[in-house]
């Protein structure tokens, strides 16, 4: 009995201050974090070309609600500054092609059979801080081991490690013995984490790729990756062979259009490239054998293109050195010069551009490198910039959120010390990073509070 007396008022406590607890919430809502100001002396929101001096930006929690002239704002006394006013403002910048589970000192073949998902995990945790880090706070992470960039882009937004926005696929889809294939093995091997799945990246047929395709969608990815033809880093294929049929992918973009997902096609064959637009994906990865036929049907769908032209230097200079075989190097001496040649006509054809590099392929965090080039073959750096911030966000299917400097848009914003539209190059030594208003880089001694 006095056990069930002692029982009894414990509970109706614990009820009453449940209640209290449910009341106090309802009526005292948490007050929203008082307005961070962000002094600009220079401008680039990427809504447009120009640079507009003396801005201020207020920010309320995560999102920009006011950009406006030094001039009309008012900033309270107390009030929380940001003083990025001696240097250069810009949008976050996007990587619309990363691999932030790949290492780029990992070449050698047998790396296939002695990873575990653990160690791709690893990486992408190291490999996301650096990208930040670098300034660019979301990319389009575009094939993974299942599914790792899900997990990753949910780790990131959990706020449990740092690092970009992730727009996630799964494992690019290739048929048996393509691009996504472990080749050059026995029959016998193979380093599947699901094996009846073939880990949802093999197929051969429409049936097959229907079924992939909503299998990635069902464990959450973002968009679909496909492998339309052979590859440069991998064995047995060649570069400019097709390998997905047009009705594969035709199926491909069917079944992630009608889910919401873009399409993002791997493609540096001439044929491969053609049969991908015809499919109606959103962009065409690489590009590197592209024609003056396959440039005009990319203006024609409004495809975007998406060419790493950075990555040749690094191929070509380390990778050697870590175990890349010959048969790579000799593909990549090959593609690398055709895929920058090629960029210049589809530039100089008004192609829609976004940035991608292929990080992971090279170190992670140099991904800004890419910008030399993209001016060097006929961007203007304005182009160059909007290229990885508002066309970006527009191909990832963000441009609600992020890409320009604007009330409304999360605040994802960097600073550099010198005029990007004079030295691109300074975009590869990103001094501030602020994403969804938090800071997580300040060379510039931006936050300290004023004397
Ligand atoms: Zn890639």
């Amino acid at each position: 009995m006095a056990r069930l007396r002692l029982v009894v008022p414990c509970f109706m406590l614990a009820i009453s201050l449940l209640s209290c607890a449910r009341r106090a919430l309802a009526l005292d809502p948490p007050s929203p974090p008082p307005p961070v100001y962000v002094k600009a002396a220079h401008l680039f929101d990427a809504a447009s070309d120009a640079v507009r001096d003396n801005v201020v930006l207020v920010i309320e929690g995560e999102r920009i609600t006011r950009v406006a002239p030094a001039a009309e704002i008012t900033i309270p006394s107390g009030a929380e500054v940001i003083d990025l006013s001696h240097a250069w403002v810009l949008p976050g910048l996007i990587d619309c092609h990363t691999h932030l589970s790949y290492r780029a000192d990992q070449y050698d073949p047998i790396t296939e059979v002695k990873l575990t998902p653990f160690d791709f995990g690893f990486y992408a945790v190291v490999n996301a801080n650096r990208t930040l880090q670098a300034g660019f706070t979301s990319v389009r992470d575009v094939s993974s081991p299942p599914f790792l960039a899900v997990d990753l882009r949910r780790t990131i937004d959990e706020g449990f490690i740092p690092g970009p926005r992730v727009v996630a696929s799964g494992p690019g889809i290739s048929i048996t013995g393509g691009h996504g294939d472990m080749n050059g093995f026995a029959p016998a091997v193979s380093n599947e984490m699901y094996p009846a799945e073939h880990d949802f990246a093999i197929v051969d047929g429409v049936d097959q790729m229907r079924h992939v395709v909503r299998a990635q969608i069902k464990y959450g990815v973002d968009v679909i990756k496909l492998l339309a033809t052979g590859g440069v880093l991998s064995e047995g294929d060649k570069p400019g062979a097709q390998q997905l049929t047009y009705d594969e992918m035709k199926v491909a973009v069917e079944e992630a259009h009608r889910a919401g997902r873009k399409v993002a096609a791997h493609a540096h064959g001439t044929e491969g490239i053609k049969d991908a637009i015809r499919a109606g994906v959103d962009s065409i990865e690489h590009g590197s054998l592209i024609d003056a036929e396959g440039i005009e049907m990319l203006k024609a769908h409004g495809t975007y293109l998406v060419a790493d032209i950075y990555n040749d230097d690094y191929i070509l200079g380390k990778a050697t050195e870590f175990g890349l075989p010959k048969e790579n190097v000799d593909k990549e001496k090959m593609v690398g010069r055709l895929q920058r040649e090629n960029f210049a006509k589809a530039v100089a054809a008004g192609v829609k551009i976004a940035f991608g590099t292929d990080a992971g392929v090279y170190p992670h965090g140099d991904n800004a490198r890419q910008f030399h080039y993209m001016v060097k073959f006929g961007m203007t750096p304005a182009g160059a910039i909007r290229a990885a911030t508002s066309s970006a966000a527009d191909l990832i299917d963000r441009a609600a959120d992020v890409g320009t400097l604007e009330a409304g848009k999360y605040a994802d914003l960097i600073a550099v010390t010198d005029n990007p539209l004079d030295r691109i190059e300074v975009l590869e030594h990103v001094a501030f990073v602020m994403k969804g208003g938090k800071v997580y880089k300040d060379e510039l001694g931006a936050t300290k509070p004023a004397r």
